[in-house]
């Protein structure tokens, strides 16, 4: 039983986009409770077990307190026994100056495009946007990319092309006012808990009905009125499918059509193929279930269509959300309360580091690098000649890693060396740089590969704001100081541009956000002293602008919405006689990503404490397994072993993996196949062979 709070702090979870308000009870520099925040919007005191059992990691004793350089005789690829061997401690002076001076040298020789950084959902919108600025005024690129990449790239480029905006159209609340809630693709009740009991709540309480398409059973599929089990890759074809039957059934919505929205008849005539019969071919949905989702859908007097990555990690990702933007302008469901366009963005702040511009093509608020009146704009405000030309994605880096285009990576928070797809190819690519940096809270896998580490305050330690997946802007407040030397991230940043001969003038990150505000026009009413414990939601134009709970009301943010025509394209690859098994991987409740804060929770740690592969039980059979025995997982590109979990949640020869473990690396096994236009990876199919161990 730990003693009472001498102190208390609200502040918002570093875990999910939902954006829980968290009050930390702190006691001499420790958090000794947590609980949830009641004057929240989001979370009304709700918190799931990571925002209030998962916060102890901020003590670990792994935390990073002072700079680490690489030892001279230990090369990237050496692996000690303990990661921190390959290093030596170093004051800020020394590991500061070896970093610009290997940033100058790069720069000097190669030019400045040789080299990438990366930026982190999991930072403040204030060091997103320092970081992006330090990209492009101080290392003159825009090489800058961050893990949306790898989860939402898909939406924001659909959703740009349908609406003009690529995030959620509406607000959590508006789950509570539908009459039907589709969710596609998306485990909700473990990826963001809080939005999966309103979910629920919605259907229990106040009669909602709820359709839920998934290639894996999920929690939410037991709730549903009916459950669309559609094979993985096949999310074009099913939705191509409902819309045929609607349009079929004459329950489009022809007067919302007519007024809002352009493209139409191109994107009706696309439909014709996609007969009931033929989408139950291509999907494995029963024709008769497409029939009645069909009708179910189209007689929605509010909908709101709610997706995760099982929609966007696909090589037809961005295919895959036009689909789902397709689908709520035929049935009229945006601009209204209770309806809209909700993509579930899966880190805290994924939705601020692309709001922030911590994206190759985009300045903050998504004005254009290769506008010629925004690049102006941001010369003069920056006192900086800037660079026209877009940059590499990350999946484009790792590439560029990889046959020596690029030569140097900067890297803020972020985690690649498990979270990209393919890792074997991702790690020889990291090996092959020049010089990595990295800024983090804990030696990752990625910091461990780097030439200097630089240890950063976590959450906890650093004021700011994170932007939650409805677009809330919520402040984020300081409750500790970090352990031993660290800084806030872009304190970093800013003694390193000094360095580099282009200090930025930032006294706090309130002067940060003051400076987004006057660049950003979405964000042109924000300031800290604006946002208390509710926030305000984008755009918000000005200090009296009380901020937008909506998108696209009367008008879509490009002028009409507009169809668009996609079909049914196979995944990159698919079970054949040497690989036979499909493998799906994504998250558990208990874990977080890369896992480098829940696996130092110990309540988290204790609950989930080692992967597992979910195999349906005929396939256990045939391969003569049982529960808990010890698998090893091939495919083209590499191997685990992960302990065997018989479940009736995958289909026959269909696999699940979470991606949070190192020492079962599940992306060791997907497939870097990406989306033409988004590059995001198809983590969602890999074929993959198991065999006992
Ligand atoms: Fe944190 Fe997300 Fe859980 Fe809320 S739902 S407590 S934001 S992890």
């Amino acid at each position: 039983e730990s003693l009472p709070a001498t102190r208390q702090v609200e502040t918002i979870c570093p875990y999910c986009g939902v954006g829980c308000g968290v009050r930390l009870g702190v006691r001499q520099e420790r958090i000794v409770r947590v609980e949830g925040v009641r004057e929240n919007p989001v979370s009304r005191g709700e918190l799931c077990v990571k925002g209030r059992f998962g916060l102890d990691f901020v003590h670990s004793p792994e935390r990073l307190a002072t700079p680490l350089v690489r030892k001279e005789n230990i090369g990237r690829l050496a692996k000690p026994p303990d990661p921190r061997q390959a290093f030596r401690e170093a004051g800020w002076e020394e590991a500061l100056e070896l970093t610009a001076n290997a940033l100058q040298g790069l720069i000097h020789e190669y030019g400045s495009d040789c080299l990438g950084v990366l930026s982190s959902a999991k930072c403040t919108n204030e060091d997103n946007y320092v970081t992006q600025k330090f990209a492009r005024a101080v290392l003159k690129t825009n090489n800058v990319d961050h893990c949306a990449r790898l989860c939402h790239a898909s939406t924001v480029t659909a959703a740009l092309a349908a609406f003009g905006d690529g995030a959620m159209s509406n607000s959590i609340s508006d789950f509570e006012k539908a009459d039907v809630i589709l969710v596609i693709g998306s485990n909700t009740t473990e990826c963001h808990p809080v939005i999966g009991r309103r979910i629920k709540r919605a259907v229990q309480e106040k009669g909602a009905k709820l359709l839920v398409a998934d290639p894996r059973a999920v929690e939410l599929s037991d709730q549903a009125e009916l459950f669309l089990n559609h094979l993985p890759g096949t999310d074009v074809a099913l939705l191509n499918g409902l819309m045929n039957r609607i349009v079929e059934l004459k329950l489009h919505n022809r007067r919302f059509i007519a007024r809002r929205c352009e493209n139409y008849e191109a994107f009706a005539e696309s439909l014709a193929g996609y007969t009931p019969e033929v989408t139950e071919a291509t999907t494995g949905v029963p024709a008769e279930k497409i029939q009645r989702a069909a009708r179910i859908l189209g007689k929605a007097k509010r909908l709101v269509v709610a997706y995760g990555m099982g929609i966007t990690q696909h090589v037809t990702g961005t295919d895959n959300v036009k689909a789902v933007a397709n689908l709520l302008m035929l049935t009229g469901n945006m601009g209204r309360l209770g309806c809209g366009f909700a993509p579930l963005r899966g880190q805290n702040n994924v939705q601020g580091a692309c709001d922030m511009g911590a994206l190759p093509n985009v300045y903050p608020g998504y004005q254009r690098v290769d506008n010629p009146e925004v690049k102006a704009k941001f010369e003069l405000a920056w006192g900086a000649i800037l660079s026209d030309r877009p940059g590499l994605t990350l999946t484009e880096m790792i590439k560029a890693a990889h046959t020596g285009s690029l030569k140097g990576l900067y890297i803020v928070g972020e985690n690649p060396m498990l979270s990209e797809a393919d890792l074997n190819h991702a790690q020889e690519a990291m090996a092959r740089l020049g010089f990595i940096a990295v800024q983090d809270i804990f030696l990752t896998e990625t910091a461990a590969l780097a030439d200097v580490v630089f240890p950063s305050a976590c959450f906890a330690e650093k004021e700011g704001s994170f932007t939650n997946t409805e677009r809330r802007i919520q402040k984020v407040n300081r409750a500790l100081n970090p352990p031993g030397q660290a800084r806030e991230d872009w304190r970093i940043l800013s003694d390193l541009a000094a360095l580099l001969g282009r200090p930025f003038a930032f006294a706090n990150s309130a002067e940060i956000m003051d400076e987004i505000a006057s660049l950003t026009p979405i964000y042109g009413g924000i300031s800290h002293d604006r946002l208390g414990l509710r926030g305000l939601q984008w755009p918000c134009w000005n200090r009296r602008h009380k901020g937008s709970a909506m998108l696209h009301k009367g008008r879509f943010t490009r002028g009409r919405g507009r169809f668009h025509v996609v079909h049914d394209r196979p995944p990159a690859e698919l079970p054949s006689a040497e690989y036979p098994l499909l493998l799906t991987t994504g998250r558990i409740l208990e874990h977080w990503h890369t896992g480098s804060m829940t696996h130092r929770s110990r309540v988290l740690e204790t609950l989930a404490p080692e992967s597992r592969i979910e195999i349906n039980p005929q396939d256990a059979a045939e391969l003569g397994v049982t529960e808990g025995d010890t698998l090893s997982i091939k495919s083209r590109r590499g191997q685990v072993r992960s302990k065997a979990r018989t479940s009736r949640r995958v289909r026959p020869g269909q696999t699940f993996m979470a991606f949070h473990w190192q020492d079962a690396p599940a992306n060791s096994l997907t497939n870097p196949s990406v989306d033409p236009v988004a590059n995001i990876p198809e983590y969602k199919v890999a074929s993959v062979k198991a065999v006992l161990d």
